[in-house]
């Protein structure tokens, strides 16, 4: 087991794989370039545990759990709001690109890597948590400010609702 600081966050991914190995440690949202876009601020840490090992069929399997509490930006509201996320997710090494199940014949549970002897974690990290971020996010109806307008509103809508009927007799 060791803690990787992210400038060696590079591991041969067949080695790791069939050795057991074992990293874990955090990461900054600030050093997932492509995560900026989608927080707010773009702040926050992720812990991560990568594990190697060998699959059911006994093939070179690499787990990835991440874990950890991001900003997003309400889709509703535009104000900030706190996403969990809590990832679990395990790929099959496979040699080359050739070895790659078809897609239809992909079973569903399962994700496949090329073998890479150059492989950085925080990319297959990167990609894992776009993989499960919300396409748009929202608060919850009970805390989004922007629902505690609405309801504003509809406390004036019976007024509006009597306006319309009282111009509609005239
Ligand atoms: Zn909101």
């Amino acid at each position: 087991m060791s803690a990787l600081t992210k400038n060696n966050m590079i591991i041969d991914s067949l080695e790791f794989a069939r050795k057991s190995q074992e990293i874990y440690g955090t990461i900054a949202a600030s050093d997932l370039p492509r995560l900026h876009d989608a927080l707010f601020p773009e702040t926050g840490e992720l812990q991560y545990q990568l594990t190697g090992g060998l699959s059911h069929e006994r093939k070179p399997q690499l787990r990835l759990r991440v874990q950890g509490i991001l900003q997003l930006t309400c889709q509703r509201c535009l104000e900030a709001m706190d996403f969990k996320l809590d990832l679990d997710s395990s790929f099959i090494i496979v040699p080359d690109e050739g070895s790659m199940p078809l897609p239809e014949e992909e079973p569903e549970d399962e994700d496949y890597l090329v073998a890479n002897v150059q492989m950085r974690i925080a990319e297959l990290i990167e990609d894992e948590v776009l993989l499960g971020l919300p396409l748009a996010p929202t608060h919850s109806t009970e805390t989004c400010s922007a629902s505690a307008k609405l309801n504003t509103l509809k406390k004036v809508s019976p007024f509006a609702v009597l306006q319309g009927l009282k111009t509609g007799k005239r």
